[in-house]
């Protein structure tokens, strides 16, 4: 996917022209993984010619709870960062779907080398661009489990988006491709179900949607959160339990969910397929959760943030 080069992002207070975010090469986040970020997606409303962001406040409230996890300072409040991001979307002019990526990280140490991350000053930058699917959306993917563990809580906390967490999803994810899967799940270490490499995941068994705990070294996933709720409405009966490997061999649907990914199904774990490819709740869950974010269902227009007046 080619992606448009948009015209401007925004690096320590400013807006400033695309070419020019750029950062020194002493930046200690490029070191040391010392950053946390957000991921945000913008859904272009065609009809309305509207730009709406989905769940903009709980985003930037999970960007500061990261923060707070590894010791940045974030000047800006969830108020401030929403009003950074509205001029950000108009000043690009954005007419599409786009993403959204806020970083919040650790700039440069006073004496350049050194892990005492209360020494070393704090910045902030985010950027947007025109971006369509992360993974396909329909006919289901291959995936496999991954010899790589979750990180668990005690190692990097894995409820926040904490940077260099994500060597982890990386390993997976790579493992994974060149192994001929679209991703990977991960186990946690001792063995149950966590989530994919960048998205939370959902088994469906006899018409109840299941969902492993935050114990299980998950990242508290916004659209999981929302998809709880869009079936308890819908009339879906939920659980949030661990779910052992095998479970996912003998599971009816499997999908994925997530910013990025949006609500992805799974048609084979580990070369086993699932049990009803027609996957009747996945579809009825991606039907409702893609209205929704196009602002197509009144009862949840206030997870939504239009950016144009
Ligand atoms: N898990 C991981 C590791 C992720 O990177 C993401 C994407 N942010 C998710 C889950 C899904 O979280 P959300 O629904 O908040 O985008």
């Amino acid at each position: 996917m080619e992606i448009k080069t948009p015209k401007f992002c925004f690096l320590e207070d400013k807006f400033i022209p695309w070419e020019d975010g750029k950062v020194p090469i002493t930046t200690h986040a490029l070191h040391y993984g010392t950053a946390v970020f957000g991921g945000l997606r913008g859904y272009w409303n065609e009809e309305e010619h509207q730009l709406y962001v989905f769940r903009i406040r709980d985003h930037f409230e999970r960007l500061h709870d990261s923060t707070k996890l590894v010791l940045i300072d974030l000047k800006y409040s969830v108020d401030e960062l929403i009003t950074i991001t509205r001029e950000l979307l108009r000043k690009n002019e954005f007419k599409a779907d786009v993403y959204i990526r806020p970083l919040a990280f650790k700039s440069v140490a006073p004496k350049i080398i050194g892990l005492d991350i209360t020494q070393v000053p704090s910045s902030f930058l985010m950027f947007a661009f025109e971006f369509g699917e992360y993974l396909p959306l329909t006919g289901g993917l291959s995936v496999c489990t991954s010899t790589w563990r979750r990180i668990p809580d005690l190692v990097i906390p894995a409820r926040g988006k904490i940077s260099g967490g994500y060597i982890n999803a990386s390993l997976a994810k790579a493992e994974a491709t060149l192994s001929g899967f679209s991703d990977a799940i991960f186990l946690t270490e001792d063995g149950y179900v966590s989530e994919g490499s960048a998205a939370n995941l959902f088994i469906v068994r006899k018409g109840i949607l299941v969902t492993p705990p935050v114990y299980a070294d998950i990242l508290e996933g916004i659209v999981r959160r929302s998809l709880l709720q869009v079936a308890a409405d819908l009339g879906i009966p939920t659980e949030v339990r661990p779910i052992q490997r095998s479970e996912l061999y003998v599971s009816d649907e499997i999908f994925f969910c997530g910013t990025g990914v949006q609500l992805a199904p799974i048609a084979k774990v580990d070369y086993r397929t699932i049990k009803n490819p027609d996957m009747p709740v996945t579809k009825k869950m991606q039907e409702e959760f893609f209205a929704i974010i196009r602002g197509k269902r009144k009862k949840y227009k206030e997870w939504l943030t239009p950016i144009y007046e």
